[in-house]
């Protein structure tokens, strides 16, 4: 959706909200790491209500739709998909997601990464870049430079379960996003759960016209391409359930957000980067079912956090950016 305002123009993901699906979209079997066989891991995410589900082994696409036949009838769409390590002789942690995809490319050497992405691009296909914690947390991580060296790449986890209650490696995640997105670049935002044991902690919830028992890859895969979901996570094991935003809302240039509970909505833009490293937000309502905040030509972007803060257990949900150009 496009909306025009004087001086300001606004491109926002978000169009009419529809229904709400849980989707998990990084998740291993015994297909590489992971510790259950790629049917036992769609069935259980069914079972807690996921309405879609990527088996992302590494380096290797699950070929066949896995088979359901859960008792309890939890229909679960397949998203085709892989975690590629490109390099991993080397032992990387510079790992990406390919989702949507129809084959997957083995290439050895840092520059596997970007064919990786022209190809799955050339499918219709997404690519993430994984855990993008850094080289103060891992030798081979994620550095600015090399997230900037990658054209073409569709977005970046913003949380990833497997580091669930490592607070000093879930705190790289937001500041390596929002430097690519300070440099001009268009993001997706994901949160994963990057299932090996532990479930729910990371998702997306797509926002769809399909009704429920309707749904089917080609509507998960619409809401994907066109930013039209966001990312929840929760920070810790202890963790409530987090916030899901409701909707997410531009008129003219005022964006207003609604919540399914309190929680803290902070509006975070390009603009609170360029006055102080590491500063507050643009603006923050604390315990609150919705908030609006109207942007200025220097924002940029703006995309929105809503936090639970249960007894010091935090957990979130992200949206997509929203992007602002002076016109
Ligand atoms: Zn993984």
């Amino acid at each position: 959706m496009t909306l025009d305002d004087q001086d300001v123009h606004l491109t926002s993901p978000y169009t009419d909200t529809g229904y709400q699906y849980k989707v998990q979209l990084h998740a291993h079997t015994t297909r590489s790491d992971g510790s259950h066989d790629p049917q036992w891991v769609m069935q259980a995410y069914g079972i807690i209500g996921y309405a879609a589900v990527a088996i992302t082994d590494h380096d290797y696409r699950e070929r066949t739709t896995p088979t359901l036949d859960d008792p309890g009838g939890h229909a679960i769409v397949h998203i085709p998909g892989v975690e590629y390590s490109a390099n991993a002789a080397d032992g990387s942690w510079r790992h990406m997601l390919g989702i949507l995809i129809g084959s997957i490319h083995h290439a050895d050497g840092w520059d596997a990464r970007q064919s990786q992405i022209h190809r799955t691009s050339a499918e219709a296909g997404l690519s993430f870049l994984c855990h993008p914690y850094g080289e103060q947390v891992h030798p081979r991580g994620w550095t600015t430079d090399a997230c900037l060296d990658l054209q073409g790449y569709s977005g970046m986890e913003i949380y990833n379960g497997a580091s669930c209650g490592q607070a000093e490696i879930l705190a790289c995640f937001e500041p390596a996003v929002d430097r690519m997105l300070v440099s001009g670049r268009r993001l997706l935002l994901i949160a994963t759960d990057d299932f090996h044991t532990d479930m729910d902690l990371g998702y997306v919830v797509i926002n769809s016209p399909a009704p429920p028992q309707a749904l089917v890859l080609d509507d998960v895969a619409r809401a994907l391409r066109d930013g039209n979901f966001f990312a929840v996570g929760r920070m810790d094991p202890e963790a409530a359930l987090a916030p899901h935003f409701t909707d997410i809302r531009v008129e003219g240039r005022t964006l207003t957000v609604t919540v399914d509970q309190p929680a803290d909505i902070e509006f975070v833009t390009a603009r609170h980067h360029a006055a102080s490293a590491g500063g507050t937000c643009s603006q923050r309502d604390t315990g609150v079912s919705g908030a609006c905040y109207t942007v200025v030509p220097q924002d940029r972007f703006v995309r929105v956090r809503g936090t639970v803060n249960h007894g010091g257990h935090e957990a979130h949900a992200w949206s997509n950016p929203i992007y602002v150009q002076a016109r």
